[in-house]
């Protein structure tokens, strides 16, 4: 989505929910040729539409573009910005985040992941998964510890977004790794993210809703699961999840408040799960529970 020989000078910005900014950003590419567009997670988890143009985009084509999405209009902040790389610009705010062994990082920062650590090189524009989400970090927290103890060869990363702790895990286990969302654009961020990580041949990334698509079923049963999703989801996929998984296998919840720490784990327990480790952060946190060592 970039033309990086154009040298944008005004870049509008609007902070919003996930679904918007998506639908919001297809389309801006579509139909105002923006230089460049971008929709992203910020650091705070809030989502951002940053979008650059040569010129000063007019007020209420942006504000008709945001209505045509479902209705409801919004205004984009639009400011005069000195000509340059757009790329280097929205991901300027992103530093390298550290997470136990693993270091999340933009490509312009490629070179400075230390020898000792494993890169994972994100670019941010199109998929949440950065790493500078408390649950994107506990979960890979959660995955440096459990590689310290465990050898999964079978692992289903569900809710890949950018694919963030699909190559965490590949790059660290040297094992295949099946990346699955409900989002096509998520999907193909995951596939190329992989592949610029240089584990694409590890991961397959499919598009698949929960644990009943044909894909998912063929790889089961897996013994780590890594689910970075909404309580609501990770509550309904607890009886799916726990009948796909091998004996002693280990799972690691994510994206539930602390507040909503004991619904996640009555969900998990009641499907004979019980609770390994717990990683706060910030004001989420991420469990690492493990499956009974015989089949139920
Ligand atoms: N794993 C990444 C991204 C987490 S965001 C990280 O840890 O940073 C959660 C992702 O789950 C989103 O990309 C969303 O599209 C996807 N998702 C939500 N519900 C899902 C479901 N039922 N099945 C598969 N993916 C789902």
């Amino acid at each position: 989505m970039t033309k990086s020989q154009d040298r944008p000078s005004y870049l509008a910005r609007l902070v919003t929910d996930e679904r918007r900014a998506r639908q919001i950003s297809d389309r801006l590419a579509e139909s105002l040729d923006p230089a460049a567009c971008a929709a992203f997670a910020g650091p705070d988890g809030r989502w951002k539409v940053e979008v650059y143009f040569t010129g000063r985009p007019a007020a209420e084509d942006l504000r008709a573009l945001t209505a045509s999405a479902d209705g409801k209009a919004e205004a984009f902040v639009v400011e005069k910005v000195a000509p340059r790389d757009w790329v280097k610009q929205s991901l300027a705010g992103l530093q390298p985040i550290a997470a136990g062994r693993y270091v999340v990082h933009g490509a312009h920062d490629r070179t400075r992941v230390p020898r000792n650590r494993i890169g994972i090189e994100i670019e941010a524009a199109t998929a949440f998964g950065t790493g500078h989400h408390g649950t994107t970090r506990g979960c890979l927290l959660a995955l440096d510890w459990l590689a310290r103890r465990r050898h999964p060869r079978h692992v289903l990363d569900l809710g890949t977004g950018s694919g963030v702790l699909a190559i965490a895990a590949a790059k660290r286990l040297r094992v295949p790794v099946l990346a699955t969302d409900i989002d096509i654009h998520a999907v193909r961020a995951a596939r190329n993210n992989a592949r610029n990580n240089g584990v694409g041949p590890l991961i397959t990334s499919v598009r698949a809703a929960g644990l009943h698509a044909p894909q998912v079923i063929a790889r089961a049963p897996f013994d780590l699961v890594l689910a970075n999703i909404l309580l609501g989801p990770l509550q309904r996929l607890a009886a799916p999840l726990a009948r796909s998984l091998m004996p002693n296998a280990r799972v690691v919840l994510s994206c539930v408040l602390a507040t909503q720490e004991d619904a996640a784990l009555s969900a998990y327990r009641a499907q004979g799960l019980v609770l390994e480790r717990r990683i706060p952060l910030d004001e989420w946190v991420t469990l690492v529970m493990a499956a009974a060592s015989r089949p139920r």
